[in-house]
């Protein structure tokens, strides 16, 4: 089998830039795209306000804190879905093999294309700026993995390859935190034990792994830090829910707490809702007790949202109807029923 060619392409701070395209008195400064309020939330921030420490999920009343300079925006996004499917009729001109993962983010299989990778990202880094007036980086690598890396690596505005040779040494010093699929509790949990890099985490045998990260995720990271990431690309668009969950440590039996975790997942699975302009009707939770009883409980909302209030409230109102008698050992949360949002009101942000 012929070694994959697969591109990442990623917009940089992409709704800022638009807001930036589209005003240029905007440019140069930093423009902060969301809500200051207490419920509000930073969508993304042009690269003038990361310098104060602002990023993208943040809470907009920190956000206003760390950058009391920052001109907070509303998202139009309307306006960033029309720049995106600019973008990806641009990609389109390249090839089908398209995997489409965000708005402002898809990996590109041009194995098969008679052009060398580099002259490919090259021509749609040129082609978005001149024909969008927006700027795009570009990875590439013979995995995922490894091109998602590639096109972090000189962001913005970046082109950059990383080749089988250099997978090491690139590899190695890289913090753990770098390992797509690594999450943030367990590099805490792999810190430690003193492992920060790869290259600490290169001398971890399987069953050390696999202790950290379970059997099935601890395969996958072995050889991703290895540079080995078979997974294909994915040329569907739709999902059909978003979820997170946890095990807690110690067995818990508490509602607010329950409500707390569950919250704090929430607001991240209603970020991705807004991210990728979908929205969702369908709350569920999903509680595994001591005994490793299992129940799940869902809510339909009347109508599709991305509204973390409302969301919020339905999640509420499962935990408040369950009965709780036994030590509860895992909380999770999902959100299906998902579709495109068309008629787009950016409840999340006001
Ligand atoms: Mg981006």
């Amino acid at each position: 089998m012929a070694e994959r060619k697969i591109l990442h392409v990623d917009l940089d701070a992409f709704f800022a830039s638009v807001e930036q395209l589209d005003d240029p008195s905007f440019k140069g400064k930093p423009i902060i795209v969301g809500s200051s309020s207490k419920r509000g939330v930073v969508a993304t921030c042009s690269y003038e306000a990361r310098k104060y420490g602002v990023h993208s999920a943040m809470s907009g009343l920190i956000a206003k804190k760390l950058c009391p300079n920052g001109i907070f925006v509303k998202p139009r996004m309307d306006r960033y879905v029309e720049i995106s499917k600019e973008v990806f009729r641009i990609l389109h001109e390249v090839t089908e093999h398209i995997e489409r993962v965000s708005i402002d983010e898809a990996y590109l299989d041009v194995t098969y294309s008679d052009r060398s990778p580099c002259i490919i990202a090259s021509w749609i880094n040129a082609s978005v700026k001149k024909r969008i007036g927006i700027t795009i980086s570009v990875g590439i690598s013979y995995n995922k993995f490894l091109a998602k890396l590639a096109s972090d690596w000189n962001k913005p505005d970046g082109i950059f390859e990383i080749l089988p040779n250099d997978v090491p040494n690139i590899l190695k010093p890289l913090n753990i935190t770098k390992v797509h699929g690594l999450g943030k509790k367990t590099a805490v949990r792999l810190n430690s034990i003193g492992i920060f890099t790869i290259s600490d985490l290169l001398q971890c045998d399987r069953q050390t792994l696999s202790y950290f990260l379970g059997k099935l995720r601890s395969d996958e990271i072995y050889n991703r830090i290895r540079g080995i990431d078979n997974r294909p690309l994915n040329l569907k668009t739709s999902r059909k829910s978003y979820g997170r969950e946890t095990t807690f440590e110690e067995d818990i039996r508490s509602k607010p707490i329950i409500k707390e975790v569950l919250l704090q997942y929430l607001f991240e699975l209603a970020f991705k809702l807004v991210k990728t302009n979908k929205s969702a009707k369908t709350v569920t939770i999903k509680i595994k007790f001591e005994d490793f009883s299992q129940i799940t409980r869902s809510h339909s909302l009347l109508s599709y949202t991305n509204n973390l209030q409302i969301l919020e409230e339905a999640m509420i109102h499962l935990v408040d109807n369950l009965t709780i008698n036994k030590k509860i050992r895992l909380v999770g949360i999902s959100l299906s029923n998902i579709v495109d949002h068309k008629n787009y009101q950016l409840s999340m942000f006001d």
